[in-house]
C-alpha cells in the first residue's frame, strides 16, 4: 500500500491513477495509470475522440475526474481541499486555439495575469515578459496587437505567456493543429528548445516527428485507455499493438 508522503509520488511532476472521466453515460476515460518525470517530455497520440484532450484536462482539473487520484507536483488536486487556483498557477496550459485577448499588446497579454495573479508590479511584468518574448523569438512584437500576428506568431505568443507565469511544467494540447503548415515548423522550434532546457511537457499532438525526436516517451491512447507506452522509438518505429500500427499507419 502507498501511502500520501510517499516519496516517489512528491518527486514526479503528474502522477495519474486509476483515473476515470464520464460525461453522462459516456465513458470517455476508462482507468488511466501514468506519470510524468520532472524534466521529462511525454507525447500523447491517438485517434481523434480517444480522450487525450479529457486526460490533459483533468490534470489540472478543467475537468473533474469522476473516479481515481491526480497528483500534480507533490499536491493531490482531486483532493476535495486543495486550493486548485495555488495548483494552476504551477502549470502553464496552451491549447489549439491561442485564447490571446485580442484588445490587449502582445506585451500586455504577457503581463495582465502576471500583474493580476501574481502580484507582480509592472516593472517586473515587463521583464519577465520580455525575457520571455525573446525565447520564443518575438522581441518585436511586443506593441502588435493579435491580430496582426500569424497564427504561428500567435501560438508562441501564447507559449510565452505561459512560461511568465513561470510554471513548473506545461501541458500542450495539439498546439500546432490550427495552424497553416508553413507555420508549424516555427512553432515545434520553440517547444524543442523549451525540452533542451529541461521544461516538463505533456504534449498531445499529431506531429510524430516531433514525438520521435523531442519525446522521451510516446503515450498511445485509443477508447480512453492507454494502449501501450514507451521511448518513441518502440511506439512509433515498432509499435507491439494492432491499433497502434493502424492509427501510424493513418498518420505518418
Ligand atoms: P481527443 O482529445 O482524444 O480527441 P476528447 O478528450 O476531446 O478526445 O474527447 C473524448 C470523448 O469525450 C469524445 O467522444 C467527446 O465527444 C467527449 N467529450 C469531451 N468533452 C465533453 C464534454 N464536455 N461533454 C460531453 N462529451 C465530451
Ligand atoms: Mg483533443
Amino acid at each position: 500500500m502507498r501511502t500520501d508522503r510517499e516519496p516517489a509520488t512528491a518527486g514526479r511532476a503528474i502522477q495519474v491513477e486509476g483515473l476515470h472521466k464520464s460525461f453522462g453515460a459516456l465513458e470517455v476515460l476508462k482507468g488511466i495509470d501514468f506519470s510524468v518525470e520532472r524534466g521529462e517530455v511525454v507525447c500523447v497520440i491517438g485517434p481523434s475522440g480517444s480522450g487525450k484532450s479529457t486526460l490533459l484536462r483533468c490534470v489540472n482539473l478543467l475537468e473533474e475526474p469522476t473516479a481515481g487520484r491526480v497528483t500534480v507536483a507533490g499536491t493531490e488536486v482531486t483532493d476535495p481541499d486543495v486550493d486548485i487556483d495555488r495548483v494552476r498557477r504551477r502549470i502553464g496550459m496552451v491549447f489549439q486555439s491561442f485564447n490571446l485577448f485580442p484588445h490587449l499588446t502582445v506585451l500586455e497579454n504577457l503581463t495582465i495575469a502576471q500583474r493580476r495573479v501574481l502580484r507582480r508590479d509592472r516593472a517586473a511584468a515587463e521583464r519577465t515578459a520580455r525575457a520571455n518574448l525573446a525565447r520564443v523569438g518575438l522581441s518585436d512584437k511586443e506593441t502588435a496587437y493579435p491580430a496582426q500576428l500569424s497564427g504561428g506568431q500567435q501560438q508562441r505568443v501564447a507559449i510565452a505567456r505561459a512560461l511568465s507565469m513561470e510554471p513548473e511544467l506545461m501541458l500542450f494540447d495539439e498546439p500546432t493543429s490550427a495552424l497553416d503548415p508553413e507555420l508549424v515548423g516555427d512553432v515545434l522550434a520553440v517547444m524543442r528548445s523549451l525540452a533542451q532546457d529541461g521544461m516538463t511537457m505533456l504534449v498531445v499532438t499529431h506531429e510524430m516527428s516531433f514525438a520521435r525526436e523531442v519525446a522521451d516517451r510516446v503515450v498511445f491512447m485509443d477508447g480512453g485507455v492507454i494502449v501501450e507506452e514507451g521511448p518513441p522509438e518502440r511506439v512509433v518505429a515498432d509499435p507491439q499493438h494492432e491499433r497502434t500500427r493502424t492509427f501510424l499507419a493513418r498518420v505518418l
